[in-house]
């Protein structure tokens, strides 16, 4: 499922609307008053993504569609 909420903790590559933070975060549901009414609401889940190592806060209320699990490549 291309759109199946994401576990928090879970490395995922964003692909939204900054295209300066493009790449990979650790996702976790955004927990801000506005992302918990909308989820009460309409069920749809926004997410906070950290920066993996620590140093920046990175991106909140990011919408599901633009983020991607990460997979851990193939080898
Ligand atoms: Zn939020």
């Amino acid at each position: 499922m291309d759109d199946a909420p994401i576990p928090p903790g879970t490395l995922v590559i964003y692909h939204g609307s900054h295209a300066d933070c493009h790449g990979l975060h650790i996702a976790m549901p955004c927990l801000c008053g506005n992302c918990g009414t909308l989820q009460t609401l309409s069920g749809e889940t926004r997410y906070t993504l950290q920066d993996p190592s620590g140093l920046t806060d990175g991106l909140s209320h990011v919408r599901r569609a633009s983020i991607t699990p990460h997979t851990r490549g193939e080898q």
